[in-house]
């Protein structure tokens, strides 16, 4: 395994898993990782749902450092567990995004858009309804655009290609052109802040969803994006570091030499 660092974990702490932490770790562990970085969610203001909490994606950071820092310790000979976030963007929650970031030393920030105009395209199939999938996908880059003009407190932007995960596929298959020209600003800014972009292998398996995931690596690697972390958005041990075995080729074909980690912050970039 060429790359040996998951960079995009959940544990029960996050609103969709039940796993404990502690599991994970062990699968990490038995998997031959060498770093593991919990990202849980939190995600203010989030869609309100029949039957499922208003705060379901809002995390207690302190419950969470806790356990954390138990794991780190128990298996510190065996596996580096460190301390991350993925926080949900939305431009109207920008300050209390702004301050959630600064209550704990986190070692890696990813930032992600789960919602777009008040839904998510994983839970609200609605969001697609009346408009073309090119409508709907111009939608959701324009939100990032609008995210990235009011937030920088993170380190790299979590699955630019969501919204294709989720979305319907369009008439003439996956055509970049239809909205190159938002995802070129959004790498453009991405880039000229010193932010990164995620390689985020959970569908990687899947020929068709998985392309427009490659199509925008390769572009960030275009326009000089050197800033790559690489993580499987795991919530349960079967799917830690899923599809690592040909995450490195695509990472390749795309044009990158290096895949990037965290600590403290900081990026260190490992040869592939
Ligand atoms: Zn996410
Ligand atoms: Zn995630």
């Amino acid at each position: 395994m060429a790359i040996t660092a998951d960079f995009h974990l959940h544990s029960s702490f996050s609103g969709d898993s039940d796993t404990p932490m502690e599991e994970m770790v062990l699968k990490g562990i038995d998997l031959g990782l060498k770093t593991m970085c919990f990202t849980e969610h939190n995600d203010f203001d989030y869609p309100a749902e029949e039957n499922q909490p208003a705060d379901i994606f809002e995390v207690n950071a302190d419950s969470y450092l806790y356990d954390l820092i138990k794991c780190k310790e128990k298996y510190a000979d065996k596996i580096q567990v460190l301390f991350g976030i993925e926080l949900g963007l939305q431009p109207h929650i920008v300050k209390r995004n702004a301050v959630f970031a600064k209550a704990h030393e986190y070692d890696f920030i990813i930032a992600s858009s789960h919602v777009c105009n008040g839904k998510d395209p994983y839970y609200h199939k609605s969001f697609c309804e009346g408009k073309t999938p090119t409508e709907a996908y111009r939608e959701y880059y324009e939100s990032i655009i609008a995210n990235l003009k009011v937030y920088s407190n993170f380190d790299v932007y979590g699955h630019l290609d969501y919204i294709f995960r989720y979305g319907p596929e369009p008439e003439n298959g996956f055509s970049y052109g239809d909205y190159q020209d938002l995802v070129d600003k959004i790498l453009e800014k991405l880039i000229s802040d010193s932010k990164g972009i995620e390689l985020n292998t959970k569908i990687l398996d899947d020929p068709v969803k998985s392309r427009p995931c490659a199509a925008i690596l390769k572009r960030y690697n275009e326009l000089g994006g050197e800033i790559l972390t690489v993580g499987s958005d795991a919530h349960t041990p079967g799917n830690i570091a899923k599809n690592y075995d040909i995450a490195d080729n695509i990472l390749t074909d795309c044009g990158f030499k290096y895949y990037t980690t965290f600590e403290k912050r900081t990026a260190t970039f490992h040869k592939i």
